[in-house]
This record gives structure tokens, sequence and C-alpha cells, in this order.
């Protein structure tokens, strides 16, 4: 069970570390990956999304993505009109959003926005362990530094990339 539970990126060395599931760490997990840059990706989630898997009240995003533009969904002018999709060089993973939106509005729900990363996650093949980085009280000065202490307990790695808002 335990070496179930450990993949994929079990304790050991890597050349980077990324740590979050939201969408800075996913978009980060993606460009590395194309660059050919060999990565774990650790989250205290389960599952992709970030922020957006827990907003406690507002069900709706202030971002809107406008299905229906004067470019195709895979020319760069259409991020204009679309900002909640991640960035891809493949059409196919491009502009995710407005296909999985009902309709309702130019403002996708929290729960679309949630499928949306995790779609962009499972297509790409974006792959991340549940690993939540441990903090302490001195961790307040030198935040960085305490995180790389605690990864390298049972990870080491030269470049560590933060997909972690403060306070997050
Ligand atoms: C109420 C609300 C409404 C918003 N509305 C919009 C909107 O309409 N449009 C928009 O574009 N943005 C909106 N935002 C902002 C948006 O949520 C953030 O900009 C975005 O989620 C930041 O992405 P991120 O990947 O940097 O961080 P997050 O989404 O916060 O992800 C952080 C990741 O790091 C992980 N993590 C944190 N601490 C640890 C740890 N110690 N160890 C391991 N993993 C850890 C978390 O589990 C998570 O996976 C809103 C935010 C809020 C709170």
């Amino acid at each position: 069970m335990a070496e179930l539970t450990d993949r994929p990126f079990p304790p050991g060395s890597y050349p980077v570390i990324v740590v979050g599931s939201g969408p800075g760490g996913l978009q980060v997990s993606y460009s590395l990956s194309r660059y050919g840059i060999d990565h774990a990706v650790l989250s205290a989630d389960e599952a992709p999304g970030g922020m957006f898997r827990r907003w406690p009240f507002f069900q709706r995003l202030l971002s809107w993505t406008k299905p229906y533009a004067p470019v195709p969904h895979d020319h760069p002018a259409y991020q204009r009109y679309d900002w909640n999709s991640l960035l891809a060089d493949e059409p196919e993973h491009q502009a995710l959003m407005p296909g999985l939106m009902d309709g309702a509005s130019y403002f996708p729900s929290r729960p679309e926005m949630q499928q949306n990363l995790e779609t962009f996650a499972s297509r790409t093949g974006i792959a991340m362990h549940r690993q939540p980085m441990t903090y302490s009280s001195s961790s307040v000065a030198y935040p960085s530094a305490r995180i790389l202490a605690s990864v390298a307990m049972s990870s080491s790695c030269s470049t560590m990339v933060l997909g972690v808002k403060r306070g997050s």
C-alpha cells in the first residue's frame, strides 16, 4: 500500500520540484514537460485546481470566457476573450474552458473552472503527488528556506518552483 500511495514522485532526488497544483503549478508543470525538464509536482491537494476547488461562498468567477468571438479558439488573439483557460502549444489543449461551460453566463462557475483545470491536467498528462509541505513558526522570515529544508527530509532538488500563494 505504501508503494501505491507514494506514486507518482516518491521521495527522492529531482532536478525541479513544483509545489502546488493550482493554475500556477499546473501551467509551470506543463511548460517544464514541453521543455523536457524532469520534475515532480507535490501538492497538499488530492486533485488539481488549487483555490478553485474551495471557494466557500462565491461560486462564479470574476474573469470571463466568451465562447463566441471574432477569432478562432486556437488563435492567440482569443486569449483576450478567454481569461480562464491555461495555455498550451497543442490546439486540442487550448481554450478548454468554453467547452465546459453550460451557457448560463460568460463568467464560469467555480465547479466549471475546477473541471477546466482537472481536464487540462488529465489531457496534458500532468501527474501530482499529495505531499503537504510543512511550515513552522520560524518560517515567517525565510519561508522558502524552511520549505526547502522540509523537502530535503524526503526529497532533494536543485530548483524549486512554488505555486502557492502566501498564506495558502
Ligand atoms: C474568492 C476568490 C475569487 C477569485 N476569483 C477569481 C476569478 O474570477 N478569476 C481569476 O482568474 N482568479 C480568481 N481568483 C484568484 C485565483 O483563485 C488565484 O489567482 C489562483 O488560484 C492562484 O493560483 P496559484 O496556482 O498561484 O495558487 P492556488 O490556486 O492558491 O494553489 C495553491 C496550491 O498550493 C498548494 N499548497 C499550498 N500550501 C502547500 C503546502 N504547504 N504544501 C504543499 N502544497 C501546498 C495548495 O494545495 C494548492 O494546490 C479568486 C480567488 C478567490 C479567493
